[in-house]
């Protein structure tokens, strides 16, 4: 193939998979367009790799090895359909967490590759070689410990070393500073200063994640994705691929974006969160308020009686009930109260579950009617004049401590104000906290009742109950 064919067969797959990836986050961004936009990015993706595979085949540098790209592509394609189609979607955070260790990894070896090629080294590709070797060795250590914490097997609560901001700070001082030596020497001399660099840059990962408490981890989960994007955009200059610089751009700013929009949502800055320390034992002598009173609890046939009574009644749907796997159940729920003439919404907080959208994934998938879900801003108004609040799963983001308990670790959040209805009606297993590690005054009130039970469980035994009784 001639080169200005090879050229211009290029440019314009790399414009079409550009349009793609740009028209696939538009559809993700709205649960209506979310299955087309994944659509759009499956086909970029696909026809991003197989423009690059056929024309390394028609230029000759694939044909010698075919041996090793057609079983690694096999192989990592089966391993990674396996592990999505496997993944709960409460697990989602853990395996995004691998998968950007898989691209910080990649980062950085294409960063050696490219050092070790024989390919002449201006300053220019030597200072991408740097920062995508920087940049990918922190998302690489960042992102193995980020996916331990969320497992489970390392601790939650943030390492706080003496003079952390320090330590970090020298780290980065050094592998920014390495960058001259390196760029002076050659050969084996500025491989050794890359490899002292990529040593501080992995402990620098480290060292920063392990400093973020559990509770801000799907946080940083969406920081690292930004750094991955970033790395492979610093890698897209070394490589001269403009598919890479374009896709790197996306994931790099739409995972700072979305980063923003969660803390802003927790009322956490950005920085706080970055620099870590949330999740620490509270400061010495400060005390968090504890609730006062008892709680009182219900029964499926008491609240069944009080559904049956209710003009207008609001879902509050949180993490257990992703957890229990209650959407059918609750879809059914509201199409029972449907019947009845009762009307039914649902409030969704921005940070409800354990990822954003996790709610609008799972009322989607049980085909609930997207004109009855609700954000928080849209719906808060409406519970003064709601007869009955149910809230499956939900914790921390109906917690009324946010606004009135200047000790309570999540004070600022914007939560949603479900104890303004005439009744709340909590279903969970137990009195636990959630995620934050926080008691909840809203199951103390006076006109709050609990159903112990599982979310599953309890919606169907009320499904039954409502059924039955309209059938009396
Ligand atoms: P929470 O984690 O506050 O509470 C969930 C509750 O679900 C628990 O108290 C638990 O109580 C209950 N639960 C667990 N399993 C079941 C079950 N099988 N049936 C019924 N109930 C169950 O969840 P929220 O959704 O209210 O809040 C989300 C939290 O996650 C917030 O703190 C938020 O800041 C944080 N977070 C969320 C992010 C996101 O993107 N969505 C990102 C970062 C943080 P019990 O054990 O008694 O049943």
């Amino acid at each position: 193939m001639n080169d200005s064919v090879y050229a211009a067969f290029l440019s314009l797959t790399w414009v079409v998979a550009g349009v793609l990836f740009i028209s696939s986050l538009k559809g993700l961004s709205n649960p209506e367009t979310a299955r087309r936009g994944n659509g759009y990015g499956i086909v970029g993706m696909g026809a991003a790799v197989l423009a690059v595979l056929g024309l390394a085949f028609l230029d000759g540098s694939a044909v010698g090895n075919v041996g090793i790209l057609v079983p690694a592509i096999a192989i990592g394609a089966l391993i990674g359909s396996v592990l999505a189609a496997r993944v709960e979607m409460t697990g989602m955070p853990e395996l995004v967490a691998v998968l950007h260790s898989f691209v910080g990894l990649a980062a950085v070896l294409v960063g050696y590759a490219s050092y070790m090629s024989d390919e002449a080294k201006t300053g220019l590709l030597l200072g991408e070689i740097w920062l995508d070797v920087l940049i990918g060795a922190i998302t690489f250590t960042g992102s193995v410990v980020a996916f331990l914490k969320l497992r489970g097997s390392l601790s939650g609560s943030p390492l706080l070393l003496p003079a952390r901001h320090l330590l970090n700070a020298s780290t980065m001082t050094a592998c920014l500073g390495l960058a001259i030596p390196f760029a002076m020497a050659d050969g084996t001399g500025g491989l050794v200063f890359l490899l002292i660099m990529t040593l501080l840059a992995g402990l620098l990962g480290i060292h920063l994640v392990a400093a973020i408490g559990g509770a801000d981890m799907p946080v940083v989960v969406s920081m690292l994705n930004s750094y991955s994007g970033w790395t492979a955009s610093a890698a897209g200059f070394m490589l001269n691929n403009d598919l890479l610089i374009i896709v790197g751009a996306l994931v790099g700013s739409s995972g700072a974006i979305l980063s923003y929009i969660m803390c802003r949502a927790m009322n956490r800055s950005i920085w706080n969160v970055i620099f870590g320390g949330f999740g620490a034992a509270p400061p010495a002598g400060s005390v968090q308020k504890q609730p006062e009173g008892d709680v009182v609890a219900t029964s499926i046939e008491e609240l069944g009686a009080e559904l049956e009574n209710a003009k207008h009644v609001i879902i509050v749907p949180g993490y257990g009930m992703a957890v229990a796997r209650a959407q059918h159940a609750v879809r059914q729920l509201v199409d029972v109260l449907k019947e009845r003439g009762v009307t039914t919404k649902f409030a969704i907080h921005p940070v409800a579950g354990r990822l954003p959208g996790h709610m609008n994934v799972l009322l989607a998938e049980a085909n609930v009617p997207y004109d009855i879900v609700e954000e928080m801003d849209e719906i808060n108004p409406d519970f003064p004049r709601t007869d009955v609040v149910l809230v499956i799963g939900a914790n921390d983001i109906v917690n009324p401590g946010a606004q009135t308990d200047a000790s309570s670790p999540i004070y600022g959040m914007p939560v949603l104000e479900c104890w303004k209805a005439k009744r709340v009606v909590v279903v969970k297993r137990s009195r636990n906290s959630g995620y934050a590690g926080v008691d909840n005054p809203l199951f103390y009130l006076e006109n709050t009742r609990m159903l112990f039970a599982d979310a599953k469980v309890g919606m169907e035994g009320l499904v039954t109950r409502l059924k039955v009784g309209k059938a009396a």
